[in-house]
Parts: structure tokens; sequence; C-alpha cells
């Protein structure tokens, strides 16, 4: 990976403050995924990252994991499998709910997305508490797939939110915030 292109990559990502709700400095990964620059460095480094590691199956969480997600899966020659929120997808699924700061949320994946032969990267655009990627982890896991690999465009480092994830995960982020 080169840091360089990557500070390029972190310096167009756009701060909103107060987004959602007061408090919350929203990262708008936005202004990177329409930066033709950006969006070729972050295909880059995430082929530089996983490339060699025989992977099959990229699934990305709604929404925003589905746009690196999709374009990771695609160079590295994998499959495409989207984790979605409940009622969204239409054959049979498996699903894991999962506590958020207020009430719980649910994700789902097709029964039939992942096999044991498969070797997965999960992506998410930003890692903040960590609570939505460690649920997608532990539905994946639950395929039992040969490997689980865990993946970020970025985090935000004073959130921890690496610390959730059982220490022989692999998690990896472009950069940090
Ligand atoms: P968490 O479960 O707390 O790790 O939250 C991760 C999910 O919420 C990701 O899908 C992010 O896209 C989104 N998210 C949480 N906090 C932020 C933030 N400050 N800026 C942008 N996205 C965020």
């Amino acid at each position: 990976m080169n840091d360089q292109e990557l500070a390029k990559v972190k310096s167009v990502v756009r701060n909103i403050p107060d987004f959602p709700v007061p408090g919350i400095q929203f990262k708008d990964l936005t202004t990177a995924f329409k930066d033709p620059e950006a969006l070729e460095i972050m295909a880059k480094a995430l082929i530089d990252i996983y490339g060699d590691k025989g992977v099959t199956k990229v699934v990305g969480v709604e929404a925003r994991g589905f746009i690196g997600g999709a374009i990771l899966a695609n160079r590295l020659g994998a499959g495409f499998v989207p984790l979605r929120k409940p009622g969204k997808l239409p054959a049979e699924v498996i699903q894991k709910s999962y506590a958020k700061e207020y009430g719980t949320d649910t994700l789902e994946i097709h029964k039939d997305a992942i096999t044991p032969d498969d070797v997965v990267v999960i992506h998410d655009d930003l890692l903040a508490t960590g609570g939505t990627m460690l649920a997608a982890y532990e539905l994946v896991k639950s395929m039992n797939p040969k490997k689980v690999y865990v993946n970020f465009i970025c985090d935000l480092a004073d959130l921890h939110g690496r610390e959730v994830f059982p220490p022989e995960v692999e998690v990896t982020s472009l950069f940090t915030f």
C-alpha cells in the first residue's frame, strides 16, 4: 500500500458534523467514491492486501459496503454477496440480530451464498464501534467457510472498534481517522 496515495484518498473524504445526530462526525465517503483517482487508489490498495489470499467471495455490508465490496470482488475474480437489512433478500436467509446504541438491528444473508469451500472477505466502508461488523462476522462464520477476513476503507481509532473482534480475526483498514 502506498501511504501517500492513501493520504490523498483520506483528504477527499468529507466530514459532516452532527450527522445524523448531534455529536457525530460523519465521514462521508461519497466524495472519495466520486473521485476517479481516489477510487482507483482504493481498489489497488484492496488488491494489494487480498490479491494473494485465494479469496472466492466478498461480502458487502448494506449499503455503503456494496461499493468497495463489489469493486474488490470483481478485481479479485471473486463473487459478490450482499449482507442486507431484514426483508430485502428474496430467497431463504439466515439472520443475526445485534445490539445498537438504541434497540437492536438485524442483518440477513442468503442461506446458499457461502459454502465451506469459500475464502471470504467481509467489507464495509467504515469501522466505528464494530457492532455491525462483529454481527456480520459471526453470521458469515456460522456458514463455516474456510477463512473469513474483515476489511474497511477506514476506521475511527478513538472508538476502538478493532477490540470487539476475537484476536484470530485479521482486520484491515486502508486509513484511520
Ligand atoms: P459500527 O457498528 O458502530 O461500527 O458502525 C458501522 C456502520 O455505521 C458502518 O456501516 C458505517 O458506514 C456507519 N457509521 C458509523 N459511524 C459513522 C461515522 N462517524 N461516519 C460514517 N459512517 C459511520
